[in-house]
């Protein structure tokens, strides 16, 4: 079966996405192809600068899908970026959810629509029509859209903005590695002496350094520190041993290259353009990493579900703490 019009790769290609994930129907037709096409200009062009410093021709597809992830393909020599614009939908609810500080009923709400696209992916069935009966239930009570409109801002349209292009260049920088590894070997020299550092300080964290950093503290917040204080050193040497994991996967320290040379990249964009303030960026790229970890979170329990009988269900929804 040949790619159909809108999507320009090849058979092979197509084939992988076609096999892969399930394309959803909206948001794929002609015109809000044409749409996307028109607001995402600017990104593509700088994209393609980027790519033809190196003599790369880099083509990005957009799809819209349940597997709610972007990824970097090459096939036959031919690099792909395919952005998954269901991904974006999702990132700029969750700014929305963030930024106007809706409800945590529209939190929970929101979160059943996603467990129960996931747990359906999964085979889970009974679970997600549960999951979705209590979304399709509580969508009248969401207050984000009223939120956004008393706070009179389009500020989750600007993060969204930023969050996309921050995905798009992340998955280029694997393109880019791939065409030129001396790059990767470049950067992750630098990268894994930062992680060995930062692995060192967080091993050297003990009570006896703590006490005595706290040793100009108010009684009050001693009396909190003291109370996590096991917690506290567990939750660092976990930190050192993840360091430790991370330094023997190649895999892993290339994906902070990745995340580095995109931020890089993205500074670069950015710096022409009147998205929004610094801090706004800033803050952009950290509600990304916790949104992308909340949609891993989320994935991961889903995909563990067995409880076919719903007991226990209070906590297992309550994932606002991800937030
Ligand atoms: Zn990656």
């Amino acid at each position: 079966m040949q790619p159909p019009k809108r999507l320009d790769v090849s058979p092979e290609v197509w084939h992988y996405l076609n096999s892969t994930r399930l394309l959803m129907p909206e948001g794929v037709d002609e015109s809000s192809t044409h749409a996307s096409q028109m607001m995402y200009e600017p990104v593509f062009r700088f994209i393609n600068e980027l790519s033809s410093a190196l003599g790369m021709n880099v083509k990005i597809v957009h799809v819209y899908t349940d597997s709610i992830r972007s990824e970097a393909i090459t096939c036959n020599g031919q690099y792909y970026i395919v952005h998954d614009q269901y991904l974006g939908q999702v990132m700029n609810m969750l700014n929305r959810i963030y930024i106007y500080d809706a409800s945590r009923e529209t939190k929970l709400t929101y979160f059943y629509k996603l467990a129960s696209q996931l747990l359906s992916r999964y085979g889970f069935y009974e679970e997600s029509i549960f999951a979705a009966r209590r979304y399709q239930e509580s969508k009248p009570m969401m207050d984000h859209q009223k939120k956004q409109e008393i706070a009179g801002s389009l500020k989750h349209a600007f993060y969204t903005t930023v969050q996309e292009l921050y995905i798009l260049l992340h998955e280029h920088a694997h393109l880019m590695f791939k065409r030129s590894p001396e790059l990767l070997n470049d950067l992750s020299a630098s990268v894994v002496s930062w992680i060995e550092e930062f692995g060192a300080k967080e091993a050297g964290v003990t009570e006896e350094l703590l006490l005595k950093l706290m040793s100009g503290f108010g009684e009050e917040d001693r009396a909190f520190i003291e109370e996590d204080m096991k917690d506290f050193l567990a939750s660092r040497h976990m930190a050192s041993d993840f360091c430790k994991q991370i330094l023997g996967r190649r895999d892993l320290i290339e994906e902070f290259c990745c995340d580095r040379l995109a931020l890089t990249h993205l500074h670069l964009y950015l710096a022409h353009k009147q998205l929004c303030d610094p801090p706004d960026q800033v803050q952009a790229i950290i509600c990304c990493f916790l949104h992308l970890r909340t949609l891993q979170m989320m994935e991961a329990r889903c995909s563990l579900e067995t409880n076919h009988d719903f007991k226990d269900r209070t906590d297992l929804f309550d994932i606002t703490e991800w937030l």
